[in-house]
């Protein structure tokens, strides 16, 4: 490890240093599951199964659901730190992270029942709750706008419609989805839109379908289509015409854990940049003494370090219950740029090696380009910026 390492790693110690047991038991776990298990999963286009099974057992999947439903019941800062481990050791956290932030929905807003129904098999892993359904073909960023619907019938509610995107849907038990329960005629078109835990196993077998996308990463992503989908009342959160509301509740979590897997990621691509910038050399000399290599390294390391900041102070906020709607944005917005660029500085960093799958610079740097445009799109934190932030006039 070059001297630069050892500082990054003494500068991330002094600033979560009461999370060090948790830090080192997922670097202990991740050192099982090499670049080569990423490399060999990405050109496979596989479900690291083995891995998500080895965080379950480990109980790093549980760790923010309360002690009662079988979880660790800890604060969000510790499940920053179990993200950007898995990120920093060059994994991908994608595979597993939904389960983390969208059971907050379940917790916050679902009926004694449900919670305990679900919560402590989801802790035990004998059920997968990685499953997001929202996004749709036409409705895009604007969600309010989407048109999959679940019609009230004597027995519960018949499902129809498609969502894209749907990460995890073909390994995972259960989904939450966003549908319509009211046209958007009829009601504030806030209150239109109802959350439901599906069954998915079931549904397989009775309305559900799942297309796989292929796209530039291994991410597991699908399109998913429901035809006259039959689901029993209790498969409701909370109340009819809520569903937005209690996304939106869980959105600060999201963006703060996706923001921990940024900075996760620019600290492995800083990691890699130092350690063969110091020891390529070409015209006689390391490449890293050429200032046109050390500036952009330099200057990500900085990005990277703000950012971090920022994640701290949003994840410090969620945990004492403080509003953080606008430090998670921020959180999101700097760490997904600071992680692109340092990857940018590995990519210029390695020259042709770069482009080898086996340095894998080349898969990191596909994978963390996905946060500037999912969960959220960078232009749409902008707008968040200046519209609830700064108060200038609703662009959209
Ligand atoms: C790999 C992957 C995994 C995903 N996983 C999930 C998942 O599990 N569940 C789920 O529900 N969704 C998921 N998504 C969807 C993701 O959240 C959306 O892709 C994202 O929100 C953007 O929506 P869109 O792709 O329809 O873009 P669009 O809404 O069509 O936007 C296209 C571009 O226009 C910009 N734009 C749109 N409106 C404005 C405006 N008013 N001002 C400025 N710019 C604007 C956007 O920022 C974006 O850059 C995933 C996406 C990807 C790629």
């Amino acid at each position: 490890m070059s001297d630069n390492s050892h500082r990054i790693e003494s500068i991330k110690n002094l600033k979560q240093d009461e999370w060090e047991d948790i830090r080192n038991g997922v670097i202990n776990l991740c050192n099982n599951f090499p670049g080569e298990y990423w490399r060999n999963l990405d050109s496979d286009r596989k479900y690291p199964e083995e891995f998500v099974k080895a965080l379950t057992e480990a109980g790093y999947l549980a760790c923010l659901i309360p002690e009662e439903y079988g979880g660790s019941g800890l604060p969000i800062q510790a499940a920053c730190v179990i993200l950007e481990e898995i990120q920093r050791s060059g994994g991908n956290g994608a595979a597993c992270h939904a389960q983390m932030y969208i059971m907050g929905a379940l917790l916050r807003h679902g009926s004694k029942e449900q919670k305990d129904k679900y919560l402590p098999k989801i802790s035990s892993g004998e059920l997968r709750l990685q499953a997001f359904g929202v996004t749709e073909p036409d409705a895009g960023t604007d969600t309010l706008s989407i048109r999959t619907s679940a019609k009230k019938t004597d027995a519960g509610y018949i499902v129809n419609g498609q969502k894209v995107w749907t990460s995890r849907a073909e390994y995972s038990d259960l989904m939450l989805l966003l549908a319509r329960t009211s046209s958007e005629e009829r009601v504030k078109r806030t209150e239109g839109l109802s959350l439901f835990i599906i069954d998915m196993q079931k549904a397989k077998n009775e309305g559900l379908s799942i297309k796989p996308i292929k796209t530039m990463i291994n991410h597991a992503t699908t399109e998913v289509f429901f035809d006259d989908l039959e689901i029993p009342f209790e498969s409701l959160i909370g109340e009819e015409g809520k569903g937005f509301k209690y996304i939106l509740d869980g959105m600060n979590a999201e963006r703060i854990l996706i923001a921990a897997e940024c900075i996760g990621d620019a600290k492995f691509f800083l990691d890699k940049s130092t350690e063969y910038a110091s020891s390529r050399e070409v015209f006689g000399r390391p490449i890293g003494q050429n200032q046109g290599i050390q500036f952009p390294i330099a200057r990500s390391y900085a990005d990277m370090e703000a950012a971090s900041l920022m994640v701290d102070r949003a994840a410090n906020l969620f945990d004492k219950s403080i509003a953080c709607g606008a430090e998670a944005n921020m959180a999101k917005l700097l760490s997904s740029e600071a992680s692109w660029k340092a990857a940018e500085a590995a990519m210029q960093t390695f020259g042709g090696y770069g482009f080898a799958e086996d340095y894998d610079i080349e898969r990191k740097f596909r994978e963390t380009r996905l946060y500037q445009t999912a969960p959220i799109s960078t232009n749409l934190i902008l707008a968040f910026i200046a519209q609830n932030i700064l108060g200038l006039k609703r662009s959209y």
